[in-house]
């Protein structure tokens, strides 16, 4: 009789596939399951773990990094393994995985972004708050990113907590960066930064913003940068107002509340201003070369409260721009040999089992933002892994066991395949490294922007 998934004899094995906050949450939970023995091997492109932790988390948000020490704690544990610099789908394929591993979680993310579908959007002088975040966080696919910083006027149309990390960037001094992890390409080119206005640009009104107070209470307190909200602009409908007075709404009112203090404020003159505007939608993008202006049409909101949406009023205005940052939210990108929900972005899945209209995909499964598509926090991850690690626990006894249960077999083929394959030892030597680099200017790390640079310092 054969051993059954999970016994000491056979572990269960998994493969994770990505290690930002959804991989870590999930391997953790499978590592800690009762009277279970499992086998978790990470795969991840980058030779530096994390995901967006290291490369979305913006560099003046330090503290809110140091959950990579709980992840940290993970990949000691027995049972867990990190196989760096290995991207699934392009470097081994799904079906060749599925021989060593008896199932395979998905935990890629959302490293797209969102489309406006209107004209204009993909002019020069364009660009995604995916690529600016990319390139200050230095990741290295946004390492080559040009930003024309020598512009006054800027624009981002979205009003969610990327949209306003990147007005930050823009807007703060450079003494106030200097001491972060921004890549160091990135410090440069805003030191001679010529930026005056950020225009932010939400579709709905200021009840309706998707930033949330810890984030927008940061923005009276600029060291070179004045927050401009203006009063006319808070001025609510009925179904807004009933909004925040709901009690659910609790997050909604605080950000009106503080949106209310900014709007009140006295500023003294600064070299810049970031401005927010409400209730305008972007409708077209002009310019016959370059970027030129946006044109926006003001909106009215529509529907019940809780459920208002933007309306166009038919009333036009346009802003001079010449650097637009588009930052209405993220999408995941599809891997070969699995079911992709194309509008959503997503895998499509039952409660983290892979799915689609026809069939259930045996021992496939899909955890964090590829799994529920871009929203909520690093925390949001985690009851989202462990209702993926149910189904997989659930589904225990139909599982069909893999082929090869050995990881060294594997290696043995990425190693044909010429791929270098990044231990999570290795990963501490290039972490040890950032840091070091960083200590002669004060940073906490200086990262590698480069895979290369990255695999040198192993
Ligand atoms: P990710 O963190 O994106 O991890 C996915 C990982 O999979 C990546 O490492 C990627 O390289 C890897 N990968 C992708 N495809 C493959 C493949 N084919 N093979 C191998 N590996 C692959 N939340 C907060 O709580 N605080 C914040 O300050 C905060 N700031 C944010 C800033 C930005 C710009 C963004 C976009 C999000 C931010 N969030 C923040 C939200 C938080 O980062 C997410 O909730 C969380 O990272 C989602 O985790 P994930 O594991 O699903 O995806
Ligand atoms: P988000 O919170 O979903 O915000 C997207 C914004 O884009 C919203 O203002 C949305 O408006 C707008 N939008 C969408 N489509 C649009 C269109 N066609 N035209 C105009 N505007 C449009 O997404 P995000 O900012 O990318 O953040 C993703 C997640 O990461 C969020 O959960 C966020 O909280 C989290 N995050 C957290 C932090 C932090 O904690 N510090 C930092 C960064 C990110 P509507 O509301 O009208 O749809």
């Amino acid at each position: 009789m054969t051993n059954p998934l999970g016994s000491q004899q056979r572990p269960l094995r998994a493969a994770m596939i990505g290690s930002g906050p959804s991989g870590f949450y999930a391997a953790e939970n499978l590592l800690h399951t009762k009277d279970m023995q499992v086998q978790v091997d990470m795969f991840e492109k980058l030779p530096a773990p994390f995901g967006l932790v290291r490369y979305g988390v913006a560099p003046d948000h330090p503290k809110i990094k140091n959950v990579t020490k709980i992840y940290e704690k993970v990949a000691e544990q027995k049972g867990f393994q990190f196989l760096g610099n290995v991207e699934v789908g392009r470097n081994i394929s799904v079906d060749e995985l599925r021989q060593f591993y008896d199932v395979i979680i998905f935990a890629t993310g959302a490293e797209k972004d969102r489309k406006l579908g209107i004209l204009g959007e993909d002019l020069p002088g364009c660009h995604t708050a995916t690529e600016f975040v990319g390139w200050y966080n230095g990741h290295p696919d946004f390492r080559e990113e040009i930003f024309d910083l020598s512009q006054p006027i800027v624009a981002i149309i979205g009003q969610g907590n990327v949209a306003l990390d990147v007005a930050r960037i823009l807007g703060k001094s450079v003494d106030e960066l200097k001491n972060t992890d921004i890549a160091r390409h990135a410090l440069e080119a805003l030191a001679e930064s010529k930026v005056k206005e950020i225009h932010i640009f939400g579709r709905r009104g200021p009840a309706q913003a998707a930033f949330t107070p810890v984030e927008i209470r940061e923005f009276a307190e600029f060291a070179d940068c004045n927050c401009i909200v203006k009063p006319q602009d808070l001025e609510l409908n009925e179904s807004s107002r009933k909004e925040l007075e709901d009690p659910d709404n609790a997050v909604r009112k605080k950000n009106y509340e503080i949106l209310l203090q900014l709007s009140q404020k006295k500023h003294e003159p600064k070299k810049r201003q970031i401005i927010f505007h409400f209730l305008k939608s972007p409708v077209e993008i002009c310019g016959a070369k370059h970027l030129d202006k946006i044109i926006f049409e003001k909106n009215i909101l529509v529907g019940n409260p809780g459920e208002q949406k933007a309306r166009g009023s038919g009333e036009r205005e346009e802003i001079r721009c010449d650097l637009l940052f588009k930052s209405v939210g993220y999408r995941g990108i599809p891997i070969k040999g699995l079911p992709f929900h194309d509008q959503w972005g997503i895998i499509p899945n039952q409660h983290g089992r892979v799915a689609d209209s026809e069939q259930i995909y045996s021992g496939l499964y899909a955890v964090g933002w590829i799994k529920r598509g871009p929203t909520g926090v690093i925390g949001t991850n985690k009851p989202d892994a462990e209702e993926t690690v149910k189904m997989i626990m659930e589904d225990l006894p139909h599982l069909r066991p893999c082929k090869t249960p050995d990881t060294e077999a594997l290696k043995k083929l990425l190693q044909r395949y010429e791929i270098r394959v990044v231990s999570f030892a290795d990963w501490k030597k290039i972490d040890a490294a950032e840091i070091e680099r960083g200590k002669e200017s004060g940073k906490p790390r200086e990262k590698f922007v480069k895979v290369s640079g990255m695999l040198g310092a192993i």
